[in-house]
């Protein structure tokens, strides 16, 4: 006999760090992240944490006051917004076990290293980020029981990163996405490439043939419900990105098809760190007045913008860039960093 089973979800809400978008609406440069609780009479699962040390005590305490036990923290892929948290909660819950499949225990393992924290995350969120964190431990076996529910974890495959999963509970008709779906926020896919784009389509509508009645999304807008739509939404989200990555030959096209497609969407900062990556050797010329010449250079680093975050490219990564079209169907003109008028005017004759 099993009883009752209950879910929340509580959500953080921070600004999303763009301080060079070439444009976008001022008040929808914020983020938000997504923990769900899942709880019978006595214990619990927490699925995902936040990042900063605040936003973990808002979670930490956000979770005591439902006076369940904590059994395990759920973690759905190794981004840091998804697991910074582990260490906070298991220093407050010791008797919990914190999770994730082991591609993104390994992840998770790899950013926490103290060089990560220190050249990382210490740069971009200066003095909110735990010093120590810990990853989750690798976890196998496909479900969990809680009080006789089954919790059933599904590997998504590359939603925006690698070995994403996701959970569902039949007994809630619950999907806990991930962020496998994304809830009117512009979608992370400076990771991604059109093939990942639309495998991470498809693991969206496979969860919506489990027909759900709620998905929490990784990413939401708080305004908004935790509808089993926003699985169709994510995908249509890509596909439309795929359509725009096809048609437009900078990374400042690709931004304002995306704004102008999704003109309500939070975190404006999203399509551009994907078109900056997409189109990335004309805008790094632009951007750090590098002669292309030197691109070819063994020992030239490009200045590549992906949001405000400057990333060195490596050699190595601008050879991969312009070796092979990693957006789909953009091919990137070494020579001068620019496509043809021609070709552009062919490209609009196909896509009227
Ligand atoms: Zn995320």
């Amino acid at each position: 006999m099993t009883g009752i089973l209950s879910h929340a979800v509580t959500f953080v809400r921070r600004p999303s760090p763009n301080a060079d978008l070439p444009f976008g609406a001022a008040d929808l440069r914020w983020v938000t992240n997504t923990s769900t609780l899942i709880f019978g009479k006595s214990d619990a699962i927490l699925v995902d944490t936040f990042m900063t040390l605040d936003e973990n005590r808002t979670l930490i305490d956000w979770f005591a006051s439902f006076g369940r036990n904590l059994r395990y923290v759920y973690v759905t892929h190794g981004h840091v917004d998804h697991y910074y948290g582990v260490h906070q909660i298991l220093e407050s819950f010791p008797n919990a076990r914190a999770i994730s499949n082991p591609e993104s225990a390994a992840r998770a393992r790899e950013d926490s290293s103290p060089e990560r924290v220190q050249s990382q995350w210490n740069v971009m969120f200066p003095g909110q980020m735990d010093q120590n964190p810990t990853s989750p431990e690798p976890f196998d076996a496909d479900h969990l029981d809680l009080e006789g529910h089954r919790i059933q974890f599904i590997q998504t495959g590359f939603t925006d990163t690698q070995d994403s999963s996701a959970i569902w509970v039949p007994d809630l008709r619950l999907v806990v996405a991930g962020d496998a779906a994304y809830n009117n926020i512009h979608q992370w896919t400076a990771e991604t490439t059109a093939e990942s784009r639309e495998e991470w389509a498809r693991a969206a509508e496979e969860l919506a043939k489990l027909n759900p009645v709620h998905v929490v999304a990784g990413h939401k807008d708080p305004g908004r419900d935790d509808s089993p739509q926003i699985l169709a939404e994510t995908a249509q989200y890509l596909r439309d990105f795929n359509s725009a990555a096809t048609h437009s030959s900078t990374a400042l096209e690709l931004y304002t098809a995306m704004l102008e497609r999704y003109p309500a969407a939070r975190q404006p900062r999203s399509p551009m760190g994907r078109s900056t990556s997409c189109k990335a050797l004309r805008e790094a010329l632009v951007q750090t007045r590098i002669d292309s010449r030197s691109l070819f250079g063994e020992s030239v680093p490009v200045l590549h913008f992906v949001g405000s975050s400057k990333q060195i490219l490596s050699s190595a990564d601008i050879k991969q860039l312009s070796g092979r079209d990693r957006c789909g169907s953009v091919r990137y003109r070494l020579s001068d960093g620019t496509r043809s008028a021609r070709s552009r005017r062919r490209q609009r004759a196909r896509s009227r």
